[in-house]
């Protein structure tokens, strides 16, 4: 593929400003919702596995945040089904997204739960992005890889990318006002406030472990999630012990429960937790 320009499909003469704008209050939902998308790719993945639709290998399906400081980047990384050059175009330059200031003007509000439901989960990006890249290549037999990149006005572009590895990597570079991104700690608390039980591992930073009287890195990659949460487990299998603790992890320093209650019903509809 030769290297092409071209337009984002966006009524607005420009969303991004309004995006920025209104979601100000709420710029680190983009971790959330380019996370979901790693997670939402990865399973449909699964699923065409167990549907004989994809046959290759299905490797070790993990999500990676990673910062690099030196280069002021977060990159998003999957495993998960991958994008097409035409993937793209279908799905993140189209953005059917009519009188998207009127509309934000009326829900301002609300605009932080809404965003997630009109296609506009990955442009939350632009929140905290200066530029952002998507490589990636589609887990479909003799696909290309592609490397779109776009500044933050309407016009991006899209090129041909080198890659052998099935997945895609969001590259954020951070704008000067959203540095704190960068560190570590900053998105280990945003990783557990939206992701702590998302069903595919989520990977960020490395485990530490106290060495001559200060915590340092080890080489051991730092799982953030808990993909197989309490309330999804069978209750006989559960010991009181399990209860408290999860209930302890959820709510730290507070006294042991009085009681529990775990919900477990499949019919007429299917409903699973603790209260
Ligand atoms: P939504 O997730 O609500 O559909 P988004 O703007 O977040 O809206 O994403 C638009 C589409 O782009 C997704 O539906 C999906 O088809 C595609 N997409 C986004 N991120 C990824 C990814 N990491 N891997 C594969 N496809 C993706």
């Amino acid at each position: 593929m030769s290297k092409q320009t071209g337009k984002i499909g966006v009524t607005t003469e420009n969303i991004f400003p309004v995006i920025k704008k209104f979601l100000y209050s709420d710029h680190e939902i983009f971790l959330r919702e380019l996370v979901s998308n790693a997670i939402d790719a990865t399973q449909k993945l699964k699923t065409l596995a167990s549907f004989g639709e994809f046959k290759g290998e299905l490797g070790t399906l993990n999500v990676k945040v990673a910062v690099d400081k030196e280069a002021g980047t977060l990159t998003v990384s999957d495993r998960g089904i991958g994008m097409s050059a035409d993937d793209i175009e279908k799905y993140i330059n189209q953005i059917a997204f009519s009188g998207a200031e009127e509309f934000l003007n009326k829900y301002k509000d609300k605009a932080a739960s809404i965003i997630g439901h009109f296609g506009l989960g990955f442009y939350s990006a632009f929140m905290v992005a200066k530029k952002v890249e998507i490589r990636s290549l589609s887990y479909r037999e003799g696909s290309k890889g592609v490397l779109w990149s776009c500044d933050g006005s309407p016009e991006y572009s899209m090129e041909e990318l080198d890659r052998t590895d099935r997945g895609t990597d969001i590259v954020l570079y951070l704008d000067d006002d959203s540095k704190e991104f960068l560190e570590q700690t900053r998105v280990d608390t945003l990783l557990k406030k939206y992701c702590r039980f998302l069903p595919v591992p989520v990977i960020s930073g490395k485990e530490q472990e106290w060495k001559d009287g200060k915590m340092v890195d080890t080489e051991r990659d730092k799982v953030v999630n808990s993909t197989e949460p309490t309330w999804t487990k069978k209750p006989a299998d559960l010991t009181d012990d399990d209860y408290s603790d999860f209930y302890h992890e959820l709510y730290p320093g507070q006294e042991d429960p009085l009681f529990w209650i775990h919900l477990n019903v499949d019919y007429p509809f299917n409903l699973t937790g603790i209260l």
